[in-house]
């Protein structure tokens, strides 16, 4: 057992939380037992991930995507009263990390997702060490490499480019980082993987010739949390469940 503040401050640290500026708020967003036996981590703090948690006998749920951002409607009606009231009812925790859990060099999205497929990461592109870099030993076709990764993920990616097309260098970023495909073109990759993709990231590759591969927001920032989580617990002696709740983006 751990007190909710101490875990939450020891995690505050290890998160590196004060190096980031967010769109939310990253550490405990709802208070609730001061006692805690048992992390459930989860992608999104969606209802079915609440209830399944409160399901299991949750004492805090750790996400990725939390509640609570930038340019939202900050009035608690409709979905989010029903989440925050819920939580509330059953005096459960909701702690959540967003760019910090992306970017954490052992615990990260980037490098949890990468060691997933095999990718050690060299170094990282751009501002803020969100895109990752890793090179293949030996070049694989576009067609191969998104193989691997669908037996990885157990979801089939979206590939964008020439089926033929020799992979060696490969960046990538977990989420909705289609966005970054300029500093991915920019650093000469072969391939860039993130979870989503927009109408005009299809252009930039075909114009380019860097392929790109829109692999699933979700599946991509399953692997931070549960690295997370599993730490959490091993340090604080804990139990720890991952609740994988199916999102087809
Ligand atoms: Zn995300």
């Amino acid at each position: 057992m751990v007190k909710i503040n101490e875990l939450t401050h020891y995690t505050q640290q290890l998160m590196l939380v004060s190096r980031f500026k967010d769109y939310c708020p990253n550490g405990l967003q709802v208070e609730g037992k001061s006692e805690i036996r048992k992390i459930v981590t989860g992608v999104t703090a969606s209802m079915a991930l609440l209830e399944a948690a409160k399901e299991t006998g949750a004492d805090l749920i750790l996400v990725h995507h939390g509640y609570f951002w930038r340019n939202e409607n900050p009035v608690i009606e409709g979905v989010k009263r029903k989440r925050i009231a819920f939580l509330l009812k059953y005096d459960l925790n909701l702690l959540a990390y967003h760019l910090p859990l992306d970017a954490h060099p052992e615990l990260g999205n980037n490098v949890q997702f990468g060691k997933v497929l095999g990718l050690e990461v060299i170094c990282y592109l751009g501002d803020d060490n969100l895109v990752a870099y890793a090179e293949l030993e030996s070049a694989v076709t576009l067609s191969e490499f998104g193989a691997h990764i669908q037996a990885k993920l157990r979801r089939a990616p979206m590939l964008i480019g020439n089926a033929d097309k020799l992979i060696k260098k490969v960046a990538w970023c977990t989420g909705a980082a289609q966005g970054y495909m300029e500093i991915a073109i920019a650093s000469g990759v072969d391939v860039f993987i993130s979870g989503e993709v927009s109408e005009q990231t299809t252009h930039q590759a075909m114009e380019s010739g860097v392929a790109y591969i829109s692999a699933g927001h979700h599946v991509t920032e399953r692997y931070g949390v549960q690295a997370l989580g599993a730490h959490l617990a091993h340090h604080f002696d804990l139990m720890h469940e991952f609740i994988d709740i199916y999102n087809p983006v």
